[in-house]
Formats: structure tokens, C-alpha cells, sequence
């Protein structure tokens, strides 16, 4: 209709045009690092707090560019998911990781458990499980070396069908864990008979922690015992101050991940991390 065609118009402002430009340029650069194996993973430690090691390794994906060097993935996966090239990126993310993985130990350094994020759209396929062990396969990585790393909203979202492929994964020996965990809506019923092994506090939740942020302390507290609960461990992200790893020593959270202990980096930098068998 007329009225139509008049807001259609409306949509192409300038700001419009822009907006349909950076996404096509977006959706180009992840094609070509896609057909030329151009995306980059960086690697975070995992520390746990009783002993102070290094005990895992989160896996992170960059997006190389010429003119905006490394784009984070706040600039990218969005509209990953919503192409579905997400689920080219995430086999290409496991696979990469689980390698590399394989590769430090092959190198003598001590077994990590690496871990990697999983996308709604990617978890979803209904291959994910088999797609799992084929990599686990092709790496030669045993899978208690490997953690999928869910939001909330992927777990809650069809919750058959994703008790299946967790069970499944579980059975294989795979860790999972619970991102971003108290910022959805996880249901504790379903927690509590749930393949989920660990809880991890959102970032959002150590904020102001060592500044006696009386609301994100109960809420910190409140996770960990959960978890103690369930018999689930819990890991604290975004930890950055000795404050923050004070309390959450104090609260006894099994362990922690953040800018404080390392901030993510290439393989080579990683390898070079471990050799200096940091304590904390
Ligand atoms: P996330 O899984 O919650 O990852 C934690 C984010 O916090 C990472 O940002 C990490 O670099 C950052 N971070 C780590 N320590 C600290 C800290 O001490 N302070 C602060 N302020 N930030 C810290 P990054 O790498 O930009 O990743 C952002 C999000 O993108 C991730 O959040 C995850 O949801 C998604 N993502 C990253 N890699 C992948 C991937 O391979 N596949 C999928 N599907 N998503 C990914
Ligand atoms: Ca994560
Ligand atoms: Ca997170
Ligand atoms: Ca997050």
C-alpha cells in the first residue's frame, strides 16, 4: 500500500544505509575468514583457587581486519547468528580449539580442560552431539579435556531436547557449564537433576565486589552456595583486583577466571604463560 511505501521510505535514512553497509561488510569479512582459516582464537586461564594452578583454558574467537585490527566478537557473532554462519565459525571454534589443546599437551605442558562457547543457533543443529565427537575424534583429545560453555537461555530454551544432547555429552565425559549464569532464567528444579556441572557467576556480579557492593556480594554468595547445593563447582569471570580474589577465597568459589590472573591472548603467548607455572 501507499502508507507502506511511504515507511519503507522512511527506513532508508542515511543512518539506515550505514547500518545495511557495515552488516553486509560484517557478513563479507566472516565469509572470507571462514574460506581463508583467518579467525583467530585467543586463550584465558582458568585458576583453581585451592591450589592456585592453572587448570583450564577458555577458548575466545577474534575476527582479524585490515583497517580495525582484531574485532571482538560483540561486533560479529550477532550476526553470525542471525546468517547462521555461526554454525560454520563454531565448528571451526571447537575444532581449532580442541586442537590446539592436544597440541600443548603433546608438548608436555600439564592437561588443561579447555573450554568453548557454544551458540544458541550452533546447539541447536541436531548433529551438535555427533559433531562433538567427530572433532573429539579428529584431534585425538580425550573429552574430559573439553567444556561447552551454555547461556541460560540455550539451556531453559527446549528443555527436552536439550536434556538429550546434554546427557549425551555428559555420557561422552564432556564438562558442561552454565555462561553468564544469574542474569536468565534457569529454572533450580530443573538444575537439580540437570547433566550441568558448573556454574559461572556472571561478570556483571563481581562489580564493585572489593568496594563493599553489599547487593552483588549476596548475590555472589548466594551462587556459590548453590552450587555447593547442587554439587556443581562454581567459577567466578571477570575477576580483576586482589579484592575480588580475596573474597571470593573467603566464600571459597572453586575458581576464577579474569584480567587479574591473565587477559586473553594467542596461542604462542599462552604457551609461553604456562611455562611460567604461575601459583596464585
Ligand atoms: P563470555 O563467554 O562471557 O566471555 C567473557 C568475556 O569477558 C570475554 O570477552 C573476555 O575477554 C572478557 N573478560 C575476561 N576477563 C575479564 C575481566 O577480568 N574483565 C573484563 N571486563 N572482561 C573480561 P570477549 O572475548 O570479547 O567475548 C565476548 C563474548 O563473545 C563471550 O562472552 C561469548 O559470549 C562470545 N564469544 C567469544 N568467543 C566465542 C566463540 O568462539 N563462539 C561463540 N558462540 N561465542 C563466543
Ligand atoms: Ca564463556
Ligand atoms: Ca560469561
Ligand atoms: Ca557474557
Amino acid at each position: 500500500s501507499k502508507e507502506q511505501g511511504r515507511n519503507r521510505y522512511q527506513w532508508f535514512t542515511s543512518s539506515m544505509d550505514d547500518m545495511v553497509i557495515e552488516k553486509v561488510n560484517i557478513e563479507t569479512s566472516i565469509r572470507k575468514c571462514l574460506a581463508n582459516d583467518e579467525f583467530i582464537l585467543h586463550y584465558q586461564p582458568k585458576i583453581n583457587l585451592e591450589t592456585g594452578a592453572t587448570y583450564g583454558v577458555e577458548a575466545l574467537i577474534r575476527m582479524p581486519s585490515y583497517e580495525n585490527g582484531l574485532i571482538p566478537p560483540s561486533s560479529f557473532i550477532p550476526l553470525a547468528e542471525e546468517t547462521g554462519l555461526i554454525v560454520s565459525i563454531g565448528k571451526w571454534v571447537l575444532d581449532t580449539a580442541c586442537k590446539q589443546n592436544k597440541a600443548w599437551q603433546d608438548k608436555g605442558f600439564a592437561p588443561l580442560r579447555i573450554s568453548v562457547n557454544i551458540s544458541a543457533r550452533q546447539f541447536l543443529q541436531e548433529d551438535i552431539v555427533e559433531q562433538v565427537r567427530q572433532t573429539l575424534n579428529d584431534s585425538g583429545l580425550e573429552p574430559k579435556w573439553l567444556e561447552l560453555e551454555l547461556t541460560e537461555s540455550i539451556i531453559m530454551r527446549d528443555l527436552e531436547d536439550t536434556a538429550e544432547k546434554l546427557q549425551q555429552l555428559k555420557k561422552m565425559g564432556i564438562t558442561i557449564s552454565i555462561d553468564d549464569f544469574g542474569t536468565g532464567f534457569s529454572s533450580l528444579s530443573y538444575l537439580k537433576n540437570s547433566p550441568v556441572d558448573i556454574l559461572k557467576i556472571d561478570q556483571s556480579f563481581l562489580k564493585c565486589i572489593d568496594e563493599n557492593d553489599d547487593t552483588n556480594e549476596a548475590i555472589v554468595r548466594a551462587i556459590i552456595s548453590l552450587g555447593q547445593s547442587l554439587q556443581m563447582n562454581v567459577i567466578a569471570e571477570g575477576v580483576e583486583t586482589e579484592g575480588q580474589l580475596r573474597f571470593l577465597k573467603a566464600e571459597q568459589c572453586n575458581s576464577a577466571q579474569g584480567y587479574l590472573f591473565g587477559v586473553p591472548c594467542d596461542a604462542q603467548a599462552f604457551g609461553e604463560f604456562l611455562k611460567s607455572k604461575k601459583q596464585w
